[in-house]
């Protein structure tokens, strides 16, 4: 058994708390207890706030080779999907892996202990299969294996380049022609104790009501995670209506998508039926603020979805940053801009969504909580640098929320293994591999 001693520790109430004593044995948290002004012997000291693990739950790694580079251009989101597309057309299985891998230890190093990877990059260059069907979504998982975190490979159907169309180009690469073929090769991938098999419907865009009843109807007999990025862009809007009369929300819930293992990514721009929908099935929505931005979907009402039922996860989704603190003040501070009203999500509300709410909506019930029984993720937050110094006990998680950087984690325990000690992941050069990944990746 470890001991853990946490200068400040958040046990999911509106305030931190002072002297907190985790116990670790085999992988989960067994006693919590606070007040204890020194740490005991043979204790292992954490100083700083420390957090539960965060959950990152809308991931594409290939897209961290995207960072910085899709700026000149300017445009629109389909514009820089062109260059999204030209990434996702060169990957290979071996390069695929290292950028993974290299991402997913960035992520370990901002505090992420799982992360719900929306694989769709399933084929070889021309749509036919490798040799292995699940070659690329078996390189995922290895990767975030070897990177030390959790993962839900969230494996994607998508059958169509947009609605009634077939897919072209690098679209190949994505379908699996029929949803039954989808259905026969995401059957054949294994779950661990660190892994998890969950389904998602790419859109109403690459997937038909039909085939989304057939994913949905997976997901649902198996327990299963589903998601589906809705509502992104308002074309997608105006395609779901002009086909089917019914907005992209309207189209899953007849397909039998709406339940409380659905999360519905982005959800920018819904209208008042959507959030009903949602509201009254307690589904989640992921909303990924630094890619909406970067991308220019929008904003969404979130506030308004909280109020109808449905819980908020974060997604650094195309990785423009990997910062969980940044995503979660970004759906308070946007909706300050939008509402010109402050306090629409408490920090508390948010780390929520970041940590325990992110880690249910990708099928993991026992973590994102210190707490008995938990699994053992703890998350140290140094409270010394320039951006956090003179944070107090009684407001350290607002602190934490509103003004800390992923480059302030500096220990993380995942599964009671030591993943990050001092801000440096234990096993990997992620600076180093980053940069041969990326530049691999867009050479
Ligand atoms: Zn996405």
């Amino acid at each position: 058994m470890s001991r853990y001693w946490c200068e400040l520790a958040w046990l999911g109430g509106e305030r931190a708390q002072a002297g907190v004593m985790v116990e670790v044995a085999g992988g989960r948290i067994g006693a919590v207890t606070t007040g204890a002004a020194v740490p005991p012997p043979g204790a292992e000291r954490l100083d700083g706030l420390t957090l539960p693990g965060l959950a990152n739950a809308h991931s594409h790694a290939f897209q961290r080779a995207l960072r910085g580079r899709t700026h000149r251009e300017g445009g629109s989101f389909w514009t820089w999907r062109e260059q999204m597309y030209a990434v996702a057309e060169r990957l290979d299985p071996d390069d695929y892996h290292v950028l993974a891998r290299a991402t997913f230890a960035e992520m370990a190093l901002a505090g992420v202990a799982c992360v719900g990877e929306f694989h769709y990059v399933h084929h070889g260059p021309d749509g036919s299969p490798y040799d292995d069907p699940n070659e690329m979504g078996g390189r995922l998982i290895a990767a975030a294996v070897e990177a030390g975190i959790r993962i839900t490979l969230l494996d994607a159907c998508y059958l169509h380049g947009g609605i009634g169309e077939p897919p072209s180009g690098p679209q190949r690469r994505f379908s699996d022609g029929t949803a039954d073929a989808w259905e026969e090769r995401v059957d054949a991938l294994a779950e661990g104790d660190a892994v998890r098999i969950g389904a998602a419907i790419h859109s109403v865009r690459a997937v038909d009501p039909e085939a989304a009843a057939l994913v949905a109807g997976w997901a649902g007999s198996r327990a299963r995670p589903l998601h589906a990025h809705v509502s992104e862009q308002p074309a997608e809007n105006r395609a779901s209506l002009e086909t089917y009369g019914r907005t992209p929300t309207g189209v899953l819930a007849g397909a039998g998508a709406l339940a409380a293992q659905f999360t519905a990514v982005h959800a920018t721009h819904l209208d008042d039926a959507d959030v009903a929908l949602l509201g009254t099935c307690e589904a989640c929505c992921c909303i990924c603020p630094t890619t909406e931005r970067d991308l220019a979907d929008g904003i969404g009402a979130m506030r308004r979805l909280v109020e109808a039922g449905v819980s908020l996860s974060l997604g650094s989704d195309s990785h423009a940053v990997i910062d969980m603190f940044e995503e979660a003040r970004a759906v308070e501070l946007d909706e300050r801009l939008a509402s010109g009203e402050r306090g629409r999500h408490g920090a508390a509300e948010l780390l929520r969504a970041a940590a325990e709410a992110g880690h249910a909506s990708l099928g993991w019930s026992d973590a994102g909580r210190i707490a008995p029984g938990a699994r053992a993720d703890l998350v140290t937050v140094g409270l010394d640098s320039v951006r956090l110094a003179g944070t107090t006990l009684e407001e350290a998680i607002e602190a934490i929320v509103f003004a800390a950087s992923a480059a302030d984690v500096r220990d993380v325990i995942i599964d009671g293994r030591e993943v990050v000690r001092d801000g440096s992941h234990v096993a990997i050069d992620v600076s180093r591999e980053l940069h041969d990944a990326v530049v691999k990746a867009t050479a």
